[in-house]
């Protein structure tokens, strides 16, 4: 029997290259091999992000809020202030970072399913100095994208350094790092990266790189502390043998395989390829008359969707989906919670498993007793896929 697609916001379905590497058996972290695979991921990053030479990927053993912590607790001394555009759950954890390393967090929220304007960013940047904005690329608990270009460039002009958490967003959304003056962006391995969980991943500007390094206070992390990374990072890109905490040997194998396979397609059409998959998903949702949690389609997410849950529908009938074939998630905003589900279509996800999807969720709803015309979803998102 076939198994249900895994179609939440991370982890996704990984492709089976990449599965093969998981298998392998592990060899040394300072096997020749392995310290030119290292060495090629780390290049390889870079070029995802559209970084230029002089930014400095880490790879680290972690999650994605091991990639916040690493980015903060280096960029953030006691005292600094920070502005934090929120667009939701993780927005809040971003927060919650920079004040446990001293920061004074100023928040400039948006409610659920809004965006922040570059023009509320000007405003909010005219009141006060910051040393710091950090901005939410996607929020996964709303589906609401930002605007990284146009947000970045009010910060800079302002004088901030930018921290972007592109978790729900990197190698899907478009995002041109060094074009943009992003200062840190930073993910995690389980979502559009295509590897499983465990890795911590951000890239770091000259900038960046130079405010850490005119620190006067010591980083308040341990295990994040750049001045033990930044060495061990040179080291494997120069394809030397180096040691400071044994790296996650089969996963750093296996994101390498994924990021060859995301720069053998081109960012480009990555990013494309993430619009049409979210167009065909969105239309189907609309088909069926759900509405979104995203206010304007103008500021949704191509790497998931949030359809709000119809009239006398409940998180009850995820477990329906999951029978059609499709595990989805429920909603995670506490504000919103029980009002919406999460699909996920991001990384390797294909034309097919967006309309198995689709058609999961037209056949769950309608044995929840929500009346909905067989196939006309499917005909929706047919349209916009192609
Ligand atoms: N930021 C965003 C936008 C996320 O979606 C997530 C995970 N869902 C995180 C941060 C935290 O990542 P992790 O769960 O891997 O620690």
């Amino acid at each position: 029997m076939s198994r249900p697609r895994l179609m939440i916001p991370g982890p996704i379905e990984f492709t089976d290259e990449v599965m093969a590497e998981m298998a392998r058996p592990t060899p040394s972290h300072v096997d020749p091999g392995f310290i030119d695979i290292f060495g090629q991921a780390l290049e390889d990053l870079r070029n995802v992000f559209l970084a230029g030479p002089d930014y400095q990927p880490f790879i680290l053993a972690g999650s994605g809020t091991l990639a916040m912590d690493s980015a903060v607790a280096n960029l953030i001394e006691p005292g600094h202030r920070a502005l934090v555009v929120d667009t939701g759950y993780f927005s809040q954890r971003m927060a919650d970072i920079v004040q446990r390393y001293g920061g004074e967090v100023t928040l400039l929220s948006a409610p659920p399913g809004e965006t922040i304007t570059p023009e509320q960013l000007r405003a909010a940047l005219t009141q006060k100095t910051y040393e710091l904005v950090t901005i939410t690329h996607v929020d996964t608990s709303t589906g609401v994208l930002t605007d990284i270009q146009g947000l970045t460039a009010m910060a800079k002009h302002a004088g901030a350094l930018v921290i972007v958490d592109g978790v729900c967003a990197a190698a899907a959304e478009e995002l041109r790092q060094a074009a943009w003056g992003v200062d840190v962006y930073l993910t995690a391995s389980q979502k559009a990266l295509g590897t499983p969980p465990g890795l911590g991943l951000l890239v770091a500007s000259p900038q960046a790189m130079d405010r850490w390094r005119n620190r006067t206070t010591p980083v308040g992390s341990y295990y994040s502390d750049w001045g033990y990374w930044l060495p061990i990072m040179k080291a494997y890109e120069a394809r030397q043998a180096s040691y400071f905490a044994t790296p996650a040997v089969n996963l750093v194998m296996a994101l390498a395989v994924s990021l060859r396979q995301i720069l053998d397609e081109g960012m480009d059409n990555v990013f494309a390829r993430h619009v049409r998959l979210s167009n065909g998903v969105k239309a189907g949702i609309a088909a069926m008359g759900l509405d979104q949690v995203p206010t304007d389609l103008a500021h949704a997410a191509h790497t998931l969707t949030c359809p709000r849950y119809p009239e006398g529908i409940d998180a009850g009938f995820l477990k329906y989906v999951r029978e059609e074939g499709a595990i989805l998630a429920g909603g995670l905003h506490p504000a919103i919670k029980a009002e919406y589900f999460r699909i996920g279509h991001m990384g390797a996800a294909s034309r097919s498993d967006v309309l198995t999807a689709v058609a999961a969720v037209e056949a769950g709803l309608r044995r929840a007793g929500y009346a909905v015309e067989p196939g006309l979803a499917l005909a929706a998102a047919q349209a916009e896929l192609g």
